[in-house]
C-alpha cells in the first residue's frame, strides 16, 4: 500500500494530509504559512515530516506555477515569486515532489473522489481570501500553454473597480471573495445600514467581519441577507461569464465561504439562473459544494503524482 502526502497552501494556514490508496486520509496537520521564501520550504518540510514516511509528495499553491514546478507569482502569500519550489523540495527530501495550483488540486480531488466524478465538462471555483479556478474540458484537467489556467479571480469586471494584489484593478476577487464580502458588510456598516452585525462586531462599524454579515443574516437580519443577494449576484456574473467561455455542466464551488451552505450558495443560484445567456435554449449548469470541502486542496495535491493532465 502507498502512502501519499499532499499539502495544500493557504494564504494564512497549510494544511497537510496523509492519504492511502483509496483517498482515505489517514492523517493531518496543519501550519500556519510563512511570508518568506526560504521559510516556505522549510515549513513544507516539516509537515511531511510530521505527517511521513510516505512514498510521494503533491503542493497546492495559490499561484502561478508553471509545468516545470517553478512558483512565478503568488499575490496572496508576499514575497513569494520565481521560486523553484518542486526542485528546492525534491533536493530536501532525496525524492520527486509534484507541484501545481492549489484549485486545479482541488478539481482533481472532486473529479476523482468527489462531487465532479464522472463529469467531463466542470469549473471548479475557490471562494476564499481571493478566488482560483480549475477547469476540466473534456474529461481533461486542463493546464494550458503554461500551467497558468484558471486564474478566473482576475478576470476584470470592472476596469476603474478597487486595487487588487495582482497590481491590477476590478478583478472579479474584488467582489466574489470572502475579503470582497467583508468589504461589502464594512462599508454597509460604516453607512449606517447594518446595525445587527455592528452590535455583534462589538458596536464598532470599521470591525465587521463577513462572518459578522453572515451570522446576522443567519438571525434573519434583512440588511445582512441583502449583502448576501448582491455578493451573490457579484458571484454569479462572474459564473456567467464562465458559462459563456466553457460551457460547463457543472460548477463546483469550494474555498471557505462554501461552509456557509445556502446562506451563500443559495443566491448565487438564483443570480446564476437569472443572469445566464439564453437561459431558455440551453441546460442551466447544476452547482454543487466541493465534497471533500476545506481538504479538496490538500486531497487532490497527494493525487497529483502520476495523474492525467493536458
Ligand atoms: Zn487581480
Amino acid at each position: 500500500m502507498s502512502r501519499r502526502i499532499g499539502i495544500d497552501v493557504g494564504g494564512t494556514k497549510c494544511l497537510g494530509v496523509l492519504l492511502d490508496d483509496d483517498g482515505t486520509i489517514l492523517a493531518e496537520e496543519r501550519r500556519p504559512t510563512p511570508k518568506e521564501t526560504d521559510e516556505l520550504v522549510a515549513r513544507l518540510c516539516e509537515l511531511y515530516g510530521a505527517l511521513g514516511p510516505a512514498d510521494s509528495l503533491g503542493v497546492g499553491v495559490p499561484g502561478l506555477v508553471t509545468r516545470q514546478g517553478m512558483l512565478r507569482a503568488a499575490p496572496h502569500i508576499t514575497k513569494v515569486a520565481d521560486l523553484p519550489l518542486r526542485d528546492l523540495l525534491a533536493e530536501r527530501l532525496g525524492h520527486d515532489a509534484s507541484i501545481d495550483n492549489d484549485a486545479t488540486c482541488a478539481l482533481l480531488a472532486e473529479s476523482t473522489v468527489g462531487n465532479a466524478q464522472g463529469a467531463r465538462d466542470a469549473v471548479l471555483v475557490t471562494l476564499g481570501t481571493g478566488i482560483g479556478g480549475g477547469v476540466l474540458a473534456g474529461g481533461v484537467i486542463q493546464r494550458g500553454s503554461n500551467g497558468f489556467v484558471g486564474e478566473m479571480g482576475h478576470m476584470v469586471v470592472d476596469p476603474e473597480g478597487p486595487d487588487c494584489p495582482c497590481g491590477r484593478r476590478g478583478c472579479w476577487e474584488r467582489f466574489a471573495s470572502g475579503s470582497a464580502l467583508a468589504h461589502f458588510g464594512r462599508v454597509a456598516a460604516e453607512e449606517g445600514t447594518l446595525p445587527t452585525a455592528v452590535a455583534l462586531a462589538g458596536g464598532d462599524p470599521s470591525q465587521v467581519t463577513g462572518e459578522h454579515v453572515t451570522a446576522a443574516a443567519r438571525a434573519g437580519d434583512e440588511a445582512a441577507l441583502a449583502i448576501l443577494d448582491g455578493f451573490g449576484r457579484w458571484v454569479g456574473i462572474g459564473l456567467v461569464n464562465l458559462t459563456n467561455l466553457l460551457d460547463p455542466e457543472l460548477f463546483i464551488l469550494g474555498g471557505g465561504l462554501v461552509e456557509l451552505r445556502d446562506l451563500i450558495v443559495e443566491p448565487i443560484r438564483h443570480w446564476l439562473g437569472q443572469l445566464l445567456y439564453a437561459p431558455s435554449f440551453r441546460p442551466h449548469p447544476r452547482l454543487e459544494i466541493a465534497r471533500l470541502g476545506q481538504r479538496a486542496g490538500a486531497v487532490g495535491a497527494a493525487m497529483l503524482p502520476g495523474s492525467v493532465r493536458s
